[in-house]
C-alpha cells in the first residue's frame, strides 16, 4: 500500500532534463567504466567538498573500507567508532580486516561522545571512524584533538553529510580521508549504487586508486590485493549532472527541518536539538517513548515513516563476535527514535499536515 504522504520521493524533478541528458551522453560514449566522465565528476566534487583529491568508488560502505585499507589498518587493529549509525560503518571496518569499537553517543548530539572514544582506546587502536548522523557533524574539534593526542588516524563517514560543516569548516577535513555515499537516499544520491572517498594527501590518493581497481599499478600488474570497487561513468555522469542542484537542495532540506521544528515544538516528541548550523538535515528524527505507537498512529494517517536505527551496531547478530562493549544511550535512542518524512521536494503542506498528525498523538 502506497501511503500518501511517502518518507522519500527520489524520482528526479528539475534535475530530471540534466540527468536524461547525461545518460543518454555516456550510452552513446561506448565508455563505461573508469573513463572522463568519473575523472571530471570526481575533480567536481572534490572542488565542492574543499577537498585536494576524489576517488569515486562502489559504494559508500567501500570508500570506508578503502580508506582504512590505504591508511594500513586491518588485521590486529581496532577502530573506535558509533554504535548508532548504518550497520555499514560498521561493517567497511571488518571488511578491511580491523576490529569495530563502541564508543557510546552523547545523547543531545546522537553522534559518537568524544568521552567514551577516550575511555574505549586501547593500544591497538589505529582509528576513529566517526559519523556524522542524520547530517548533524559529529564533535570534530573534540575528536580531533583526542586523535591528535594518541596519534590516531581519522576517517569520516560523511555518507550522511555532504556539504555539512562542523564549526564553520568542512566536514572531511578533518581527518585523513572522508567517506561518501551516493546511494539513491542520500542527500546527493546516484540512480544506483555509488560511493567516494575525499583527501588531501596526493600519495593517499594514489593507493586508493589502485585499491579500488584490483590493485593494479598497470593493466593487468596487480602489485597488492585490490577490490573491484568502481565508480561507473553513468552513475558519475548522473551525479556530476545533479551536483550543482545540491546546495539548492540543502537549503530546502534546512527550510523544511526548521518549519518541523517550529510546528513540533511543545509537543509530545523530543526534537533533537541542532547543535551545529552546518547540518544538512539527511533525516529529520524525533523521539517518543511510545515510537511504535507513534509510528503505527503516523500510519493509519497515511504517514510513512521509517526507523533510523531500529538496532544498535553493536546489537546486530553480524557483530556478535566482536565482543562489544555496552552503549545504554544508543540502546536508548534505538526503541525511540523516528524519522519523519524529508526530502528537498517535499511540499509544505505534507510537513504541515505531518506536524499536525504528530501533535495529535497523546503518548
Ligand atoms: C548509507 C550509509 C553507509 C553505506 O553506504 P552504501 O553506499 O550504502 O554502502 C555508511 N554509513 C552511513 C552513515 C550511511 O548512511
Amino acid at each position: 500500500m502506497t501511503l500518501r504522504i511517502p518518507s522519500v520521493r527520489l524520482a528526479p524533478g528539475e534535475d530530471r532534463p540534466a540527468v536524461e541528458a547525461a545518460v543518454r551522453r555516456v550510452v552513446a560514449s561506448g565508455w563505461y567504466v573508469l573513463g572522463p566522465e568519473v575523472e571530471s565528476f570526481e575533480r567536481a566534487f572534490a572542488g565542492a567538498c574543499g577537498a585536494a583529491a576524489c576517488i569515486g568508488v562502489g559504494t559508500g560502505t567501500d570508500a570506508i573500507a578503502i580508506s582504512l585499507r590505504a591508511l594500513g589498518i586491518g588485521p590486529g587493529d581496532e577502530v573506535i567508532t558509533t554504535p548508532l549509525s548504518a550497520a555499514y560503518t560498521a561493517l567497511a571496518c571488518m571488511m578491511a580486516g580491523a576490529r569495530p569499537v563502541f564508543a557510546d553517543i552523547d545523547p543531545r548530539r546522537l553522534t559518537i561522545d568524544p568521552a567514551a572514544i577516550e575511555s574505549a582506546i586501547t593500544p591497538r587502536t589505529a582509528a576513529i571512524l566517526p559519523v556524522h548522523l542524520y547530517g548533524q557533524p559529529a564533535d570534530m574539534r573534540a575528536i580531533a584533538a583526542i586523535a591528535a593526542r594518541h596519534g590516531l588516524a581519522i576517517v569520516e563517514d560523511c555518507c550522511q553529510a555532504h556539504l555539512a560543516t562542523c564549526d564553520g569548516q568542512r566536514v572531511g577535513s578533518f581527518g585523513a580521508a572522508a567517506a561518501y555515499s551516493f546511494y539513491p537516499t542520500k542527500n546527493l544520491g546516484a540512480l544506483g549504487d555509488g560511493g567516494a572517498i575525499t583527501t588531501g594527501d596526493e600519495a593517499l590518493a594514489a593507493k586508493m586508486r589502485r585499491i579500488r581497481n584490483g590493485g593494479q599499478t598497470d593493466r593487468y600488474r596487480h602489485a597488492e590485493m585490490g577490490v573491484n570497487s568502481r565508480l561507473d561513468e553513468l552513475q558519475a555522469a548522473i551525479l556530476a549532472a545533479r551536483l550543482p542542484f545540491l546546495a539548492a537542495w540543502t537549503a530546502a532540506r534546512r527550510a523544511r527541518a526548521a518549519e518541523y521544528r517550529r510546528l513540533l515544538a511543545g509537543s509530545a516528541v523530543d526534537v533533537p536539538p541542532e547543535l551545529d548550523a552546518g547540518h544538512v538535515y539527511h533525516l529529520f528524527p524525533v523521539l517518543s517513548p511510545r515510537r511504535d505507537a507513534l509510528q503505527a498512529f503516523l500510519r493509519a494517517a497515511s504517514i510513512e515513516t521509517l526507523i533510523h536505527y531500529p538496532v544498535p551496531i553493536p546489537r546486530q547478530p553480524a557483530l556478535e563476535a566482536q565482543s562489544p562493549a555496552a552503549c545504554p544511550e544508543a540502546d536508548r535512542v534505538c526503541r525511540r527514535i523516528l524519522s519523519l518524512p524529508l526530502y528537498p521536494g517535499i511540499p509544505e503542506e505534507d510537513v504541515r499536515a505531518v506536524a499536525e498528525a504528530v501533535r495529535g498523538f497523546r503518548a
